[in-house]
């Protein structure tokens, strides 16, 4: 299959090409050139089969043409080899747990599978690759971990020095191995920045193959269609009319929940639930997309001005804000209503959302209290002991450190210092490229 720019202006590219170059040249994200429907026989099948069944057989569907079968079998496997339960919490409404992974977020899913994609057409065609990734934190610990160990590739992850949490440096800088932790003496957006000019230098991409791993990378996006086919699935037959809500910020996550019901879903309704950065609810609101710089939140990891997955979403529905608007509508969260939300539903259900999670369920459980007949899940996106702070703030309690964070405590950090200019990182990379 081949794979467009949301741009227009680059030629098509193979999948090979689309997703080690991550962006297209005209600064577009590539889309595949068609979605197609999956079959009425896989979504009678689909409640009988498990989540790597499912996740294979829509891989097969985008990527059969360009990767044999049990390559893709091979990367499912490994990339999904951790529990995503549909947990159910009061009445018809449930959540979709897709924490279970590696540094506890859903980026897991998409960076491992990313990695080992690409890892396939390195040791394929006997290449090197590096991966430059910008964090403020949660980007950087699922790519790092993600691409850990894997032979031919390289990472670099830039963050800025001392603004990240203890628990999230620690999961990417005490890896060691093929990921070094780039400590810049700057903020995420000089980080952002040095990682954008690396891409653009033309004698450093000569000297060197450079991708980025952030989440306009189809790789990143495509495994992410996997879990809402699973989620369904584990609903049942027999569910009412599914509607799903999705915590977003970059909007990559929807973006796949949208290309799955255009796959034959049956998804009645998304809701797009933001925090104060309501960049798209307004757009669903008004027909305008005014993007702004973003403001902090204490649902950090949606804290995004510039979505720039919602190109794909407008190129899927053909720019028409009408098609867009009938099967999404936004809901907007604030600070205080996600910790009230945290301090409610622990206390009167007894489960404990993080700061991400807790805006999607406010979303859906406000959606459902006007559609009676509907029944739904929402997406949580992270373990609640990845913000403890925000959530002892809401519950008074100190969460407890799961055996999966717990383990990166004890790693020696390991680091490499650099000022916050390209010129440095330039040097560095020059210099590390035997
Ligand atoms: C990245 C992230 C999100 C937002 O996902 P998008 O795909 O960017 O919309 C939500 N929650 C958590 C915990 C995240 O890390």
């Amino acid at each position: 299959m081949l794979y467009h720019s949301t741009s227009k202006k680059a030629p098509a590219a193979s999948l090979q090409e689309a997703v080690t170059r991550g962006l297209a040249p005209d600064g577009g994200l590539y889309m595949p050139e068609q979605t197609g429907r999956l079959g009425d026989d896989f979504f009678k099948r689909m409640y009988d089969m498990d989540l790597q069944e499912i996740a294979l057989e829509v891989a097969v569907h985008f990527l059969g043409g360009d990767v044999p079968t049990g390559d893709l079998k091979r990367m499912i496997c490994d990339t999904l080899d951790f529990p995503v339960p549909l947990v159910h919490i009061h009445d018809k409404l449930y959540t979709l747990e897709l924490f279970h992974g590696p540094t506890m977020a859903f980026k897991d899913i998409g960076a491992r599978f990313m990695a080992r994609l690409l890892g396939y057409f390195t040791s394929r065609d006997r290449q090197e690759l590096n991966v430059l990734a910008a964090t403020s934190g949660d980007t950087g610990s699922a790519v790092a971990n993600g691409f850990y160990k894997l032979p031919g590739i390289r990472v670099f992850v830039l963050y800025p020095k001392g603004l990240v949490s203890s628990i999230q440096e620690k999961q990417f800088t005490t890896l060691g191995e093929n990921i070094t932790a780039i400590e810049v003496e700057g903020t995420f957006d000089d980080c952002q920045a040095m990682v954008k000019r690396a891409f653009a230098d033309e004698e450093l991409n000569r000297r060197m193959k450079l991708t980025s791993a952030n989440s306009i990378n189809w790789a990143r996006l495509l495994p992410q269609s996997f879990y809402y086919f699973w989620g369904v699935a584990q609903m049942g037959r027999s569910a009412d009319d599914i509607v799903c809500a999705v915590p977003s910020g970059n909007f990559g996550n929807i973006c796949a929940g949208l290309i799955a019901k255009r796959l034959g879903l049956p998804i009645v309704h998304f809701i797009a639930a933001t925090n104060i950065n309501d960049i798209v609810p307004q757009y669903l609101q008004t027909g305008r997309f005014n993007p702004r710089s973003s403001v902090a939140t204490i649902a950090n990891a949606m804290d995004v001005g510039k979505p720039s997955n919602f190109a794909r979403i407008a190129e899927l529905y053909d720019h028409s804000h009408q098609d867009i608007s009938s099967d999404v509508e936004g809901f907007v969260c604030t600070d205080r209503q996600i910790l009230a939300t945290i301090k409610e539903v622990y206390a009167n259900r007894k489960y404990l959302l993080d700061p991400h999670g807790a805006i999607g369920y406010r979303a859906l459980k406000s959606y459902l209290d006007g559609h009676p007949s509907e029944t739904g899940f929402f997406i949580e996106t992270a373990h609640p002991a990845k913000f403890t702070e925000a959530v002892k703030n809401a519950t008074g309690e100190d969460v407890a450190l799961p055996p999966n964070l717990a383990r990166f405590a004890d790693g020696k950090k390991q680091t490499v210092e650099l000022p916050a200019t390209f010129d440095a990182l330039k040097n560095y990379l020059n210099s590390e490229k035997r």
